[in-house]
């Protein structure tokens, strides 16, 4: 029988392609980073679960025990969570519903700090399979996490949990039924619809079939402009090409740039303001780098949900001779990291030079909330603030742009692409995967060889701080 459940049909929302491959269980394998986002949904509902101590939780029941127990509780009108309802070839299973008045109120829980476009036809695909199966829902609310709770002591559930009211929002979706036709026949088809790539592909969620279907594309694609209108209506239009983009198509400066650069197959560089921007750096330079974690619910006193809390720098201290030292901070334990990070921080940064990063915006929101969150460090560390510089604004303003970039200036593509040095030989390559396996290895303890991760750790954020030195003499050599 074809069952059409909830999560297939937030699929089919997306893109008709992905529910094809999601109901044939077709999708690639899920990533430690994947992983880490579901365990912290299951976390947050934890503490959603203490705030409702009488509510059933049905979770962990195999679909006829949990349809059977639903329709028991149901008749007793308890609280519930993970209800399971079903009507025809559609199947719910609701995080929480609670008897009012005549009918009931729907919950869904969200470990997200807002509520979004998405909870809303999520909530109501629930509530219509709920009604067709002979409910009145009453009122329908998204639960999720308040945004400035800090940890002080024990979590306190009823601190960390907002909830809202979309009963309206909800009433105003009417197309549940026609789109639940058109899925279902989507399912049972023999090969999976073709879809053009286009924005669906990363909303709501990134698509996990992006790899495969945008691997049609060529390598120099429109998708490597930076004007995003730009290139879907590029893409509507059935051009993928850089170089096939029609004469007098409007471009911002920067596409035009990227366009150029591809057209001539040589890199893009303005040498005055390559000039400009290495006059003005103060020496000795401070390469610097952090890697941090995070998690839904806050694990350390004096933090907030989802803040970045670093474990990790790569200091490179470069004198205009070229001379170079390397410092570096590593957490050891599971405690939290920030006051030993701190200690050594201060210490290793002490001095005048320029501190140097890559895309300023990340190491400058966290030493924000290191100052905030231990006063007693303000005063350092808003004279750090100070003296940080952005090698990424070279890039960003493209006063350098080498095609193989791809239309990206992160340090990932710019580093290969100007100083011909990989992270594509190291273990861990990207601060996604930095941060789950020192999680992982060091607060959850579930990967047992930890001296290796901090090994590739090391390796990892050292090539961020010496790949800064490698771009800055390179473009020293271009100016
Ligand atoms: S990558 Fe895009 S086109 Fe392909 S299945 Fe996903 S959403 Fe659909």
């Amino acid at each position: 029988m074809v069952l059409l459940t909830k999560s297939k049909y937030l699929n089919g929302l997306q893109c008709q392609r992905l529910l094809w491959f999601a109901d044939r269980k077709q999708l690639p394998e899920i990533t430690l980073s994947d992983e880490h986002k579901f365990a912290q949904g299951h976390a947050f509902e934890e503490y959603v679960k203490k705030l409702y101590p009488d509510a059933v939780d049905l979770n962990g029941l195999d679909f006829k025990e949990n349809f059977d127990k639903t329709k028991e509780l149901v008749e007793q009108k308890k609280k519930i969570f993970e209800a399971g309802f079903m009507s025809n070839n559609l199947f719910v299973r609701s995080d929480l519903i609670i008897p009012s008045g005549d009918g009931w109120d729907l919950y869904e829980i969200k470990s997200t700090t807002e509520i979004k476009p998405q909870h809303i036809p999520d909530l109501a695909f629930q509530k219509y399979v709920i009604e067709k199966a002979g409910l009145k829902i009453n009122k329908c609310f998204v639960i999720f996490i308040n945004k400035e709770y800090v940890k002080n002591g024990e979590i306190k559930p009823s601190e960390l949990i907002k909830q809202e009211e979309v009963t309206e929002k909800v009433s105003m979706i009417d197309d549940i039924e026609k789109n639940s036709q058109i899925f279902i026949t989507v399912i049972q088809k023999e090969s999976p619809p073709e879809i053009s790539i286009c924005m669906q592909c990363n909303k709501p969620y990134e698509c996990p079939l992006k790899k495969e279907c945008w691997s049609i594309l060529p390598e120099n694609n429109v998708l490597h402009l930076t004007n995003w209108r730009v290139y879907w209506k590029l893409l509507d239009e059935g051009i993928q090409d850089l170089n096939d983009i029609p004469e007098g198509t409007k471009l911002t400066a920067k596409d035009g740039i990227i366009i150029e650069s591809v057209k001539n197959d040589k890199p893009y560089c303005s040498k005055e303001q390559i000039k400009h921007f290495l006059s003005q750096l103060h020496y000795p330079l401070y390469h610097f780098d952090f890697e941090t974690f995070d998690t839904a619910v806050p694990l350390f006193d004096k933090s907030k949900p989802y803040q970045k809390i670093p474990f990790q720098y790569s200091l490179h201290i470069e004198q205009e001779d070229g001379s170079t030292e390397h410092k570096e901070f590593l957490a050891g334990g599971s405690n939290d990291p920030r006051p030993a990070l701190l200690e050594q921080m201060k210490s290793d940064l002490e001095g005048e030079g320029d501190i140097v990063v890559f895309n300023k915006s990340f190491e400058i929101s966290v030493m924000k909330k290191l100052a905030e969150d231990f006063p007693d460090h303000d005063e350092w560390l808003q004279k750090a603030i100070g003296r940080v510089v952005d090698l990424a604004d070279v890039f960003r303003n493209f006063y350098y742009y080498n095609p193989s970039q791809k239309g990206s200036y992160s340090i990932k593509k710019v580093l290969p692409a100007i100083a011909g040095k990989s992270y594509s030989e190291l273990e861990i390559n990207n601060g996604g995967d930095a941060s789950m396996m020192y999680f992982y290895s060091h607060i959850e303890h579930k990967l047992d060889n930890k001296k290796d991760i901090r090994q590739n750790l090391r390796k990892y954020c050292c090539l961020d701080t010496e790949g800064m030195i490698l771009i800055l003499s390179k473009l020293k050599e271009l100016a």
